[in-house]
């Protein structure tokens, strides 16, 4: 087999808070798991991610908590952090990209990046109207605007609308209020915004190289027929890189940080060429690596439309090769919320729910949101925990301290159907965690198979989903090692 370099550079979380659920579910928790996988089959596998700090959900809380913003984004990454490694989430870089040591650098990357991308004159100035708090005269941008979606009408807060996936202009909103005092009333001013245009022959291939489905590449067709196939490239706002800093304006702009999501990933990329001992960047335009990223719904026009734009403007990147992509997570039917205390955070999900991240990791696969919204219910989770624990507990007590006998696993026609069917679902191009959960859950209720075949073949199975077990199953077999495991799966 062909060892391949893959560069799995999972979304950017907002430092705003802890992750909870719903965020693990989506975009993080996969690209663990493929990343443990493609590890399995032998291939150079490197995964690092970053907060984004220049969101600008993260002012409310500096705000409430009366912190500055390099505290609030401090304290989240760690939280973010906590949240990740209690599922067991194993990145091998996670940066902080306000640290010192990387501040200067994505500076540097999203200057080049800028510059690169208007140099051609290919960018527009468009005249906005723009919100301001008529009492207190703030400007009312970003995460301190909420109004109701025009896509969808449901009620939505800042730039991306929850419900329909959508990227809203502040103008656009309907009954837009100020989140700060609901009843202070708005008044309009202009302002000019930067954008450039994008080529929608040239996204809508993209989509389909990155095996995006059809269900997000609608959102990028509904934005496109609404807006024209634009970018946003500004924002007015403080807090961020000041446009000013990086090409001759008058605009007291910043850089949208979404849309500078490119520059994140290709700090990422930084670290990953050094953990993958390669002297390019994984993102250069030469480089054979193949980069893998995840993102929520409601990120689609950020990554399809914005990164892939910028990528394809600029002289030395390009884009991602694969899009692994989620939709809505609910928990017992309702958005997850953190003010209305409807919420299970990543860092106390295991005393919470009684159970350990193997259970978890396996539930929130076989409900995982890949192409609709799903429900995390507690109930419905705590049957499973009770059904899944007593099989761990019926390993612990009768198979863990004998020798278990590989060849009589290899030779079941269940395990070779079960292993098949693992590999494909994990696969680039057919993922689904919804699949491998299944297939483990029917290894396990399977009640023909004798215990001895079962609790290896269940460790063996399981190995990228549930680690914490199945790396404790193996790790008794005298003679195992990794490169065993590689000769099952190849
Ligand atoms: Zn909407």
């Amino acid at each position: 087999m062909i060892k391949k370099k893959y560069a799995l550079i999972p979304v950017m979380p907002t430092p705003n808070g802890p992750l909870h659920l719903g965020h693990l579910a989506g975009p993080f928790l996969k690209m663990d798991i493929l990343a443990r996988h493609l590890r399995i089959l032998g291939h150079y596998v490197s995964i690092v991610s970053a907060t984004d700090p220049y969101e600008s959900h993260i002012l409310p809380v500096c705000k409430k908590e009366s912190k500055d913003e390099l505290t609030v984004c401090k304290e989240n990454y760690s939280n973010i952090n906590k949240c990740l490694e209690n599922l067991s989430i194993k990145y091998d870089n996670f940066i902080n990209p306000l640290d010192d040591e990387y501040r200067e650098k994505l500076f540097e990357i999203t200057k080049k990046i800028i510059i690169q991308v208007l140099k051609d004159g290919n960018f527009s100035q468009k005249d906005e109207a723009i919100h301001f708090n008529s009492r207190t005269n703030d400007i009312v941008v970003a995460s301190r605007i909420a109004g109701i979606c025009p896509s969808c009408n449901a009620n939505m807060g800042g730039y991306h609308c929850e419900c329909c996936g959508q990227e809203v202009s502040p103008e656009e909103l309907i009954e837009p209020y100020d989140t700060e005092n609901k009843d202070d009333v708005l008044k309009i001013s202009r302002t000019s915004t930067l954008f450039i245009d994008s080529d929608y022959e040239y996204i809508s291939k993209r989509m389909i190289d990155c095996n995006v489905p059809d269900e997000i590449k609608n959102i990028v067709s509904v934005y496109i027929k609404k807006h024209g196939p634009l970018v946003r490239i500004s924002n007015p706002g403080d807090w961020g890189i000041k446009l000013k800093d990086i090409v001759r304006t008058d605009s007291e702009d910043v850089v949208f940080t979404y849309t500078n999501l490119i520059s994140l990933a290709i700090l990422c990329g930084e670290e990953i060429k050094k953990n993958l001992n390669i002297e390019y960047n994984p993102l250069s335009k030469d480089s054979d690596c193949i980069v893998v990223g995840s993102f929520g719904f409601d990120n689609t026009i950020p990554f399809c439309l914005s990164v892939d734009t910028l990528a394809n403007l600029s002289d030395e990147f390009r884009g991602f090769d694969y899009y692994l992509t989620n939709f809505f997570y609910t928990l017992d039917g309702k958005k997850f919320s953190t003010s209305r205390r409807h919420c299970i955070w990543g860092y106390d999900a295991l005393e919470i729910l009684e159970t350990n991240s193997d259970i978890i990791r396996l539930y929130l696969s076989v409900t995982s949101p890949e192409l609709k919204k799903t429900n995390f219910s507690t109930d419905e989770f705590n049957e499973f925990r009770n059904k899944i624990q007593d099989f761990m507990i019926s390993i612990n007590e009768d198979k863990l301290y004998k020798p278990l006998n590989i060849d009589s696993v290899c030779n079941c026609s269940f395990f070779k159907e079960s292993l098949r069917v693992i590999k494909k679902s994990l696969s680039l191009e057919n993922f689904s965690l919804q699949k491998s959960g299944k297939t483990i859950i029917n290894w396990i209720e399977n009640s023909e198979i004798d215990q001895d075949v079962k609790v290896l073949g269940f460790a063996l199975l399981s190995t990228s989903i549930m680690p914490g077990i199945s790396d404790k199953i193996i790790s008794n077999i005298e003679g195992f090692d990794d490169s065993l495991l590689n000769e099952i799966y190849s």
